[in-house]
């Protein structure tokens, strides 16, 4: 920072926003109008903020009530000024607000930030960067601010190269006026029609009169005013919809569903929810935030009610318009309350009697949906109880039956005859998953098994049990009995699992494991790998596990158990040396790599990766040099 004695100081850019000007003075070829769309967005949230503090402190607004947006546009100065009697900025507010990156709206587009220039330069246009995309159009901009309650008018200014100077403003108005001095070739944004024009397609929904002030005449209003969800649905089309999405939600997506709602039963409130197409970038951040905005009679009281809508819906955005709360209801006052809770009750019916419908009537959308935002819907199975059974309805899972997502409905319809339990196999990889070996027996006998891929399956699927009386079971864990469900026309008969020769093999590999397992058994899942590691039916998954020791949340290995597949040849023949009494050291070695080789296969490291290549290598060379 530097001063200059008369009060101007100038400061350098944070890191972050220096590299998002460079982009935006960049984005020659993007829609470059919607530096206005953003503008006038801040101003409108800048008036709404205002009208919610004037409720509790009504001389904030007192000397100018009429709330309002200006553009005026100069043509002998090649100046366009977007003027907002809002709650204005305090120079501290400008340095922090202006100077770094504070918004979500841009939050959410360096986020989406490749590195590579030109394409992040077109994102631009798609996202809108919030206030900094005035530097697509002006080589220099000037905020002059005055903050409500405040005597002192601040101005910051800055050609978007790096630094901005702020000083003391001549005493002005209460609000923000913010002048930018076009660049060269720009001059289209002082014409009076292509202004209408771009507020119209973009700012129509604004819930303020945006006026025009391009002569000396009456100011001309450019857009409907006029609360966007209290106006009738015929009259509202699909891009007006879509533009307040991208309003409400800060987001550069279409929303994939619009619910739109007038409400009048015991509380009477209008809701204008959109679920968006694409995930949000911050959806998995810890504090679980819904994105729907409380209003009370049109007036904006928060975006932070946070009993408005379960946390498990909170890829939701939108508003909602409440007739049965006070005007002065204050944030603490929300906490708690019946009106609250009977709207949130409501919203959350809606939304998934409309999934339930979609996934119904569009099966393909529905499936993108599901792959977006399943992952958050499953919170909801944990955590609200009494949603429970619609939510598992709503559901889709991947499975080794289908490509496409299944539903709980349709694997129960196909369970097959003498199966009582939907079995479940839980890790990252679907991939990996479909080719593990604890399939085996379930794929020889034709039974499906779903795959559980998002985290959240370890924590709802033991609270939840079951689903209409059938259990979910994890087959990688306990022991399987699949004895009661025949086998597919073409199977090989079953190995004998009780043959003496399989028993003593197995005394044999319990004593040369000792400690490392917890126990040696003969396998009923295994067709065709020799081996497999299972947890004990009390134990931990093994996957689950290994995500908590990732999340060191448990800093142990519990000890698995070891099943060996006797209808395997390598099996059957080291049965026959146990048996014969031959090279026992021999047989004792590939107890270890049988070990280590089925730690491989669930993702594990054997603990010596040295003994294993050793004893690798020394069974190679007996096998070739036999
Ligand atoms: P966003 O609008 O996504 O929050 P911006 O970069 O557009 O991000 O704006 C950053 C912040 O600057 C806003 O969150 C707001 O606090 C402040 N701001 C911008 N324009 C105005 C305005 N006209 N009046 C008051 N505050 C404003």
């Amino acid at each position: 920072m530097t001063a200059d004695g008369k009060g101007q100081e100038t400061h350098a850019f944070r890191t972050e926003v220096a590299r998002l000007l460079d982009l935006v003075v960049n984005a020659l070829y993007s829609k470059k109008e919607i530096f206005l769309r953003e503008l006038i967005s801040n101003a409108s949230d800048a008036c709404d903020r205002l009208r919610y503090a004037a409720l509790t402190e009504p001389a904030l607004i007192a000397e100018d009530a009429e709330l309002a947006i200006r553009l005026r546009p100069d043509k002998a100065a090649r100046t366009l000024t977007v003027i907002d009697n809002g709650i204005g900025m305090s120079r501290e507010e400008l340095i922090e607000h202006l100077g770094t990156i504070a918004g979500s709206g841009t939050a959410a587009f360096m986020a989406q930030l490749s590195g590579d220039k030109a394409k992040d330069v077109s994102l631009i246009g798609q996202f809108g960067v919030g206030f900094y995309a005035a530097f697509m159009v002006a080589r220099e901009v000037a905020v002059t601010s005055r903050r409500a309650g405040t005597d002192a008018t601040w101005t910051w200014r800055s050609d978007g190269k790096g630094a901005f100077a702020i000083e003391p403003g001549v005493a002005g108005p209460r609000g923000t006026a913010i002048t930018l001095h076009l660049k060269d070739g720009e001059d289209e944004h002082l014409e009076p029609q292509r202004l209408e024009h771009i507020v119209r397609t973009y700012s129509d929904h604004i819930g303020l009169p945006i006026l025009l002030e391009a002569s000396a005449g009456a100011p001309e209003r450019l857009n409907s005013a006029g609360a966007l969800w209290a106006r009738d649905k015929a009259s509202i089309d699909a891009a007006q919809y879509r533009e307040f999405y991208h309003h409400v939600a800060h987001a550069a997506d279409e929303p994939w569903l619009t619910l739109h709602n007038r409400n009048e039963g015991t509380v009477e409130y209008t809701n204008l929810l959109f679920v968006p197409t694409r995930r949000p970038f911050d959806l998995f951040v810890p504090e679980r935030h819904h994105r729907v905005k409380l209003y009370v009679k049109r007036v904006f009281i928060t975006d932070d009610c946070q009993d408005l809508m379960p946390a498990w819906l909170r890829f939701v955005a939108g508003v909602v318009d409440c007739a049965d709360l006070p005007l002065n209801v204050s944030r603490e006052m929300l906490q708690a309350n019946p009106v609250v809770a009977k709207i949130r009750q409501g919203l959350t019916k809606r939304v998934l009697d409309e999934l339930a419908r979609k996934a119904k009537d569009d099966a393909d959308g529905y499936a993108a949906f599901w792959e977006a935002f399943g992952a958050v819907l499953k919170e909801g199975l944990y955590e609200d109880h009494a949603r429970r059974d619609a939510l598992l309805g709503l559901a889709r899972f991947r499975s080794t039956d289908s490509d496409k997502p299944v539903a709980l409905e349709d694997y129960v319809a196909r369970m097959k005859p003498g199966q009582d339990a939907i079995f479940t196999i839980a890790g990252e990889d679907p991939r990996a998953l479909a080719a593990s070996p604890h399939l085996e027996a379930f794929s020889a006998k034709g039974v499906e098994v779903l795959l559980l891929t998002d985290p959240i399956d370890e924590f709802w699927v033991p609270a939840v049990g079951a689903f209409k009386d059938k259990r979910f079971v994890s087959v990688t864990r306990g022991e399987i009995d699949l004895d009661a469900i025949a086998p597919q026309p073409d199977a090989a008969p079953k190995a004998d699992a009780a043959d003496p020769k399989v028993k003593s093999l197995i005394a044999v590999f319990k004593l040369a494991l000792g400690d490392k397992v917890k126990d040696v058994r003969a396998s009923a899942r295994l067709t065709e790998s020799p081996v497999c590691l299972v947890a004990d039916a009390n134990d931990l998954d093994l996957h689950v596990e290994r995500m908590l020791r990732q999340h060191q949340r448990v800093d142990t290995t519990s000890k698995r158990i070891l099943e060996v597949n006797p209808g395997h040849v390598l099996i059957g023949a080291l049965a026959q040396r146990v048996h014969r009494g031959d090279a026992v050291d021999a047989v004792e070695e590939m107890a270890h790599i049988l070990l280590d080789q089925a730690l491989i296969l669930e993702g594990e490291t054997p603990a010596d990766g040295a003994a294993f290549a050793r004893r690798l290598s020394r069974a190679l060379t007996r096998g070739l040099t036999a």
